[in-house]
């Protein structure tokens, strides 16, 4: 879709410069959010879509999450469709007003552009569209909104537990994640349209070695902090095991015919290599390693507050992304092995397993739900490759796996590797067109909905 030379920009990109101005920043300390940025939101959301409100029934979950129910010709295979209305807060230098929703050179720019207002104002414009256009869905389509998305808060839990109370089943979900990446893969000259079927798990413990502390003029050896050291280095020396899980295997598959032609035998019998792939792809650098094990970040450290003062107690937080295959269970047994010191004590802080796998479509096994997804990818973006794929951080579409076996994680935008960047970061943009293109990707998906 292109924008007329007219000068006027189409009503949707109106929407979400609207909605982009209130700055609905989600913090972890509970009450700092700005509830009247989330209230104006909510109110701006029905002013700008008046059908959607009218004709879809409207359930309001914990503070400011929505759940909207528009109901289909069928109840049979009802499909969700995720975004989130909170962002992160705004950092760094912008070129322009995080919070002012301004269009320069075909660009949208500002905080949740991308993540995810982008995704929530396609949805509910492709809704509008469609209600005006006297259309009922085939199935019944729910739009669960969640406000606390970026604090891994509760709003989404609490949408499942609505539908479970009235026994909905979904057929498929789909929520933010993969998008229509540009230059994602090295040599791969088409854009690949990746579809999350899995998230890695997440998991925060916190290492804590307790010592006698004392006077920094008599030392003794290995008191808590060295001991601390100790188990740190211990670790970055031993990752876990990589390997290459289904979905990337297939990834790999459909990629293969567009790769560089030294690596097409490689990248299309992938799965018939054993080790030698995920060896690779751990020497590649860190985000291909991401892509085949479970990954250990130490992030917070702290030992004595004063120079002169030996530490009694010193911790070491570390952030773990747990691969598809791993679950936290075999990450502990990890921790103590390698850390092999019962003194260097290990406490769990927060663990979300990683996510059950999605069906998707390979050469032998069809799956409508994703077929749907595919088709509807390959319509409206024709020169993309789509794929599954593991996605490496976490939505909120998790608690959903709980009522869903199929879950995917798609934001249908193309987005470059700067675009990507700019996620939690600064210069958050979101081009026109490809905002565009994304309503109709919603709307074609919810054509498409079989009966
Ligand atoms: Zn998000």
């Amino acid at each position: 879709m292109t924008v007329g030379g007219t000068g006027e920009l189409p009503r949707a990109v109106g929407k979400l410069q609207a909605l982009i101005r209130y700055p609905t920043v989600s913090y972890r300390e509970p009450g700092r959010q700005d509830a009247a940025a989330f209230d104006g939101f909510v109110d701006e959301l029905e002013r700008q879509f008046p059908l959607l409100h009218e004709r879809l029934e409207l359930t309001r979950v914990h503070t400011h999450g929505l759940l909207f129910h528009w109901p289909g010709a069928s109840a049979g295979r009802p499909v969700v469709l995720m975004a989130h209305l909170d962002v992160v807060p705004v950092e760094g230098e912008w070129q322009h007003d995080a919070f002012g929703g301004q269009v320069v050179d075909g660009q949208i720019w500002g905080r949740g552009t991308l993540d995810d207002k982008g995704c929530l104002v396609g949805i509910c414009e492709a809704v509008e569209t469609l209600l005006e256009r006297g259309f009922t869905p085939a199935q019944d389509v729910w739009l669960s909104f969640g406000c606390d998305e970026e604090v891994f808060g509760t709003a989404a839990t609490q949408a499942v537990e609505e539908l479970k109370g009235r026994g909905v089943r979904p057929w498929f979900v789909v929520d933010e994640g993969g998008a229509i990446a540009h230059d994602a893969f090295t040599g791969v000259g088409k854009p690949v349209g990746v579809v999350g079927v899995t998230e890695k798990g997440i998991m925060s413990v916190l290492l804590r070695v307790e010592g006698r502390g004392g006077h920094a003029s008599t030392p003794a050896k290995m008191g808590p902090t060295a001991r601390l050291a100790r188990a740190i280095t211990r670790l970055d020396r031993a990752p876990m095991p990589s390997s290459l899980p289904a979905p990337t295997l297939e990834l790999f598959r459909r990629l293969a015919p567009h790769a560089p032609l030294a690596l097409r035998p490689l990248m299309a019998n992938a799965a018939r290599l054993g080790p030698v792939l995920p060896k690779l792809l751990t020497a590649l650098g860190p985000e291909s390693a991401a892509m085949v094990r479970t990954t250990f970040a130490i992030t917070t450290l702290s030992g004595s507050p004063a120079l002169n003062v030996i530490a009694q107690t010193a911790t070491a937080g570390v952030n773990i992304r747990i691969m598809l295959g791993d679950t936290s269970e075999t990450v502990l047994a990890h921790l103590r092995r390698t850390i092999g010191d019962d003194q260097v004590e290990i406490d769990v802080v927060e663990v979300y397993e990683p996510s059950p796998l999605s069906p998707y479509s390979t050469v032998d096994d069809k799956d409508d739900a994703f077929d749907l997804i595919e088709t509807t990818i390959s319509e409206v973006f024709p020169d993309a490759v789509p794929a599954p794929y593991v996605m490496m951080a976490a939505t909120d579409s998790r608690s959903f796996t709980e009522i869903c076996d199929r879950v995917y994680r798609f934001a249908p935008f193309r987005m470059t590797k700067a675009q990507r960047e700019a996620i939690h970061s600064y210069d958050e943009h979101l081009g026109v067109d490809a905002f565009l293109d994304g309503v109709r990707w919603y709307q074609r998906l919810i054509e498409g909905l079989p009966t």
